[in-house]
């Protein structure tokens, strides 16, 4: 374990995320925010990021120019879009330092790419980073798994604010590898991710998704269990996006004495 504190990049610095883990890095020791990143074009190139994310001036200027930071840095905090994930798991890996990525509605193309980066990077993803969600996708596998299909219907139902671009959320879909985990079922090929008109009745075993958008919900999520006669509810609210960024910056600190691989936060809080 280095004594010195651990360099951070934070990319897409000036999104809901990035503010949040920018306060988050100030106030963690151990810690330094090393460099801050957003899209080219972006209005806040050339911003202060302490700034942009109600500190006051803190010295560390937003750049376009990922690689020049991660090759200095030892880690990157990521919570951006698929696309951008991507290019950025490719550069840690030529850099060779952690990559936290929190970013949700990436495809099975994605994935890959972060399998292929882990050889290189030390990667923690996660459609959550907050350890209550986490503790409630181990209670979620653990009541599907005595919970069985043949008596009980597993439903997860979601909200978040009106600006989330991805349904189901990450969250959700976390939860629902849990739940299929317990069954031993493949989620993928038994998951009912809308409905809509004449839909017949409900296929024994399925696990369905239900989204709701709106306001400014941080997010909120319950795993119904519902059988004969009765019905279990797990859930779990979010009312502060720092849960998300504490988290990730735990990950980045946990992954820094890790091999190359690609890790989740189970790994980090213990719960795998
Ligand atoms: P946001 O739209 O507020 O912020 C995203 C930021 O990324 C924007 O500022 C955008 O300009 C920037 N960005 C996009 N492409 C970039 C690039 N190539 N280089 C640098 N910056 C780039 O969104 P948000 O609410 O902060 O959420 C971001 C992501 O994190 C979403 O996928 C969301 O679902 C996910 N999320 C995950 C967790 C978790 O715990 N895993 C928690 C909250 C949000």
């Amino acid at each position: 374990m280095s004594g010195t504190d651990m360099k951070l990049v934070v990319v897409g610095a000036a999104g809901r995320m990035g503010q949040t883990l920018i306060r988050t890095i100030k106030a963690r020791p151990g810690t330094q925010l090393f460099a801050a990143v957003e899209r080219p074009g972006s209005p806040f190139i050339g911003r202060d990021a302490g700034e942009i994310s109600g500190l006051g001036p803190i010295g560390v200027t937003i750049t376009d120019k990922p690689l020049e930071a991660f090759v200095e840095a030892e880690g990157v905090l990521d919570f951006t879009s698929p696309v951008a994930s991507v290019e950025f798991a490719d550069l840690a890996a030529q850099a060779r330092i952690v990559h936290v990525i929190g970013t949700t509605g990436c495809s099975t193309g994605d994935e890959t790419r972060f399998k292929a980066a882990a050889r290189h990077a030390r990667i923690v993803k996660s459609g959550n980073m907050s350890l209550g969600v986490n503790l409630l996708g181990v209670l979620t596998e653990q009541a599907a798994r005595a919970l069985g299909p043949a008596d009980w219907d597993i439903e997860i139902l979601e909200m978040h604010h009106k600006h989330k671009v991805d349904a189901p959320s990450g969250t959700a879909l976390l939860l629902g590898e849990a739940a299929a985990s317990g069954r031993g079922i493949d989620l993928t090929s038994q998951s009912v991710r809308v409905r809509d008109g004449h839909t017949g009745a409900r296929v024994a075993g399925t696990i369905g998704f239900a989204t709701l958008r709106g306001g400014s919900v941080i997010g909120e999520h319950s795993v119904i269990l519902a059988g004969e006669g009765e019905q279990v509810t797990l859930s779990h609210s979010a009312t502060d996006r720092s849960i998300f960024a504490r988290g990730a910056v735990t990950a980045a600190l946990w992954a820094r004495d890790q091999k190359p691989g690609l890790y989740s936060m189970l790994d980090v809080l213990g719960l795998s």
